[in-house]
């Protein structure tokens, strides 16, 4: 069978033609966890809520929605929990939404935002925000070969160098678990993961990216240092609100730089 010269014959052509493409990137889906880390962005470039869902009317996600210049901004919180009113954090939520936006919406781009928990043996602080190299698992032993490589899911994030060096952010790799605080199985597994910061979120997105060969950023900014003093909970909380901010700056700075530009150009 011939295929015509534009239509890439496989996943991975189809992903080497997105990142070569020479247009400009027309629309970005923003993967967020939580309401406070949602709510500064959805004000800034003034989204307005989807009340019609592009998602089956059982599910609690919400969608926000706008344009910045020529960019179609898709900002997706999985909302809150329908029998307990918390959001919904974690990896289940977070996959079945980059699923379900990418089937809906088909973003050039993902970023997912949110806030992490920093090591400071790796050189993180309250307050820093970053860009995410690679992500991977921390809580999937599965020690059987190959299938404990399966279990740690390690994915590249989209590589770009310019965007870096245009936005004072720093870089690490990110370690994703379903939980908030750390056992000691999770604490050797994300040192073997070599990772800075952790959260609950990161590698999940990252798997259906990959699944579906769109490229993927993730912002993350540090609101309680994993291997301090203060119990993680408390200090999660007591830096949620200004923290949220910090991130809400940089994925303003994000977006900003991506306007205009091709995915290459990143
Ligand atoms: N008690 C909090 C729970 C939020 S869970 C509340 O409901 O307000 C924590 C969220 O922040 C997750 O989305 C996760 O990705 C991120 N996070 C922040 N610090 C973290 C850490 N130390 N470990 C894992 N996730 C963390």
């Amino acid at each position: 069978m011939t295929l015509p010269q534009d239509i890439p014959s496989s996943a991975e052509d189809y992903m080497d033609s997105q990142t070569h493409s020479n247009r400009p990137i027309s629309s970005i889906l923003i993967i967020i966890a939580m309401q406070t880390e949602a709510l500064p962005l959805v004000e800034k470039f003034q989204l307005s809520e989807d009340h019609n869902s592009v998602f089956p009317k059982e599910v609690p996600w919400v969608r926000y929605h706008g344009m910045y210049k020529d960019l179609q901004i898709n900002l997706i919180w999985p909302g809150k929990d329908s029998a307990l009113g918390v959001d919904s954090v974690g990896t289940i939520s977070a996959s079945l939404v980059t699923y379900a936006s990418i089937q809906a919406l088909q973003p050039d781009l993902i970023i997912n935002a949110g806030t992490a928990g920093g090591f400071k043996a790796k050189g993180a602080s309250i307050g820093d925000v970053f860009l995410v190299s690679e992500c991977a698992f921390h809580d999937r032993r599965i020690p059987i070969p190959v299938f404990d490589l399966y279990g740690v899911g390690l994915k590249q994030a989209l590589k770009t160098p310019n965007l870096l060096a245009g936005l004072d952010l720093k870089v690490g790799k990110l370690s994703t678990g379903d939980s908030l605080d750390m056992s000691v199985q999770d604490e050797a597994s994300i040192i073997a993961n070599d990772a800075t910061v952790k959260d609950m979120e990161g590698a999940a997105v990252a798997y259906v990216a990959d699944m579906f060969k769109v490229p993927a950023i993730f912002v993350k900014a540090v609101t309680d240092i994993v291997d301090g003093e203060k119990p993680t909970a408390e200090e999660f909380l007591q830096n949620l609100a200004t923290v949220s901010a910090a991130l809400d700056e940089a994925v303003t700075q994000v977006i900003h730089f991506i306007s205009g530009k091709c995915i290459h150009e990143l």
